[in-house]
C-alpha cells in the first residue's frame, strides 16, 4: 500500500526531448509533473547544436515549396531502417512528423525554419541531397524567457569551457526555451529542478504512480494517465554500453555529467521497479 503526497494525471521525468510531451498532456488539458534530476533544464537535447528534425513534408518545408511526398521520404526512410523497427512505427514517424509540427506552430511560442540538411545515406532510393526534409527551431532570444533562461543548460561551449552565455538560444537551446515558454501559459503544469524520478509503483501489473526525490527527500506521486520516461540514454554506463555493443566509453559522453554521479547511488531495496 503506497501512501501518496501528490497527484497528478501525468508524470514526466527529463526535461530534454520530455519537454515535447508535458507540453502536449498541459495544453491537451492535463495537469502535468516535469521533473528534472539535474539543477538545469534541456539534458542532451540543449547541447545539440543544430536541433535538426527530420519531418519530410511539414508544414515548414511546404511554405517554402519544398516539392517533396511521403511516398518519396518513406522509400527512403525503409531502404535505411530496414527491418530494425517495425514497419507501422515507420510509417507513424514519417506521416505523422507533419501533424506534428502543424500542431507546435499553432502555438505562437514555438516556431521552425527550413535548414537544409542532406539525407546522411545519399545513395539510398529517394534520398535528397538538397536537404528539403529538415527543419530546426528558430532563434530565441534569451531576454525573452527572462530569469528562466539561465534555467536551460548549454550550450556545450559554456558548460564544458566556461564561454559566457550567448543572448541567443539556437538549435537544441531554442527548442527548449521554446517549450518552456510554451508551458509557462499552462498553470496545470509544474517543473522541478534537482528532482529525479527514482521509482515507479506498480499495483496489479500496471504503473500507477512514481517516487521522486528532492534534496533526499522522497515523495510518492499518484498518476491517473501515466509517467512519460524521457530521461535520456545510457551513454554514462559502461556496463550498458558493453552489453548493447555502444563504442566508446562513458567517459566521452556528450549528455549531462550530474546525472552518472546521481545513478550510481543505491535505490530503495523495495517491490518497485528501480530505475
Ligand atoms: C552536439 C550534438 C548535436 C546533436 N544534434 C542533433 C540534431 O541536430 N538532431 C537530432 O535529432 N539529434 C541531435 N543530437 C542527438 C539528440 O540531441 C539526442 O538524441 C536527444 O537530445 C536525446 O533526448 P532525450 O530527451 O532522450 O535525452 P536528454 O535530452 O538527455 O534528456 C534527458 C533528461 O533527463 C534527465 N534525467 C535523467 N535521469 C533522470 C531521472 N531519473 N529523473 C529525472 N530526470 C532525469 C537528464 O538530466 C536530462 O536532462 C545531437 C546531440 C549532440 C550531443
Amino acid at each position: 500500500m503506497t501512501y501518496w503526497d501528490n497527484e497528478v494525471d501525468v508524470l514526466v521525468a527529463g526535461s530534454g526531448g520530455g519537454l515535447a510531451g508535458a507540453y502536449t498532456a498541459a495544453r491537451e488539458g492535463l495537469t502535468v509533473l516535469l521533473v528534472e534530476a539535474t539543477e538545469k533544464f534541456g539534458g542532451t537535447t540543449s547541447y545539440s547544436g543544430g536541433g535538426g528534425m527530420w519531418f519530410p513534408c511539414n508544414p515548414v518545408l511546404r511554405r517554402e515549396g519544398v516539392d517533396d511526398t511521403l511516398e518519396d521520404a518513406l522509400t527512403y526512410y525503409r531502404a535505411v531502417v530496414g527491418d530494425r523497427t517495425p514497419a507501422e512505427l515507420q510509417e507513424a514517424y514519417v506521416r505523422g512528423g507533419a501533424k506534428v509540427i502543424e500542431y507546435l506552430e499553432s502555438d505562437p511560442s514555438i516556431s521552425f525554419q527550413m535548414f537544409p540538411w542532406p539525407d546522411y545515406y545519399g545513395k539510398a532510393p529517394k534520398a535528397r541531397l538538397d536537404g528539403k526534409r529538415h527543419i530546426i527551431p528558430k532563434p530565441l532570444a534569451a531576454a525573452k524567457l527572462g530569469e528562466l533562461s539561465a534555467s536551460v543548460r548549454g550550450p556545450l561551449a559554456t558548460d564544458r569551457h566556461g564561454d559566457p552565455r550567448p543572448d541567443y538560444l539556437i538549435g537544441g537551446r531554442a527548442l527548449v526555451g521554446r517549450f518552456l515558454l510554451a508551458m509557462a501559459k499552462y498553470p496545470r503544469a509544474s517543473l522541478r529542478l534537482n528532482t529525479a524520478l527514482v521509482e515507479l509503483v506498480v499495483e496489479d501489473g500496471a504503473v500507477v504512480g512514481a517516487i521522486v526525490e528532492h534534496e533526499g527527500e522522497r515523495t510518492a506521486i499518484r498518476t491517473r494517465r501515466g509517467v512519460l520516461l524521457a530521461a535520456g540514454g545510457f551513454e554514462g554506463n559502461d556496463a550498458l554500453r558493453q552489453r548493447f555493443g555502444v563504442p566508446g566509453v562513458a567517459r566521452d559522453t556528450m549528455g549531462p555529467w550530474e546525472i552518472w554521479v546521481r545513478r550510481t547511488r543505491p535505490v530503495w531495496p523495495s517491490a518497485r521497479i528501480p530505475i
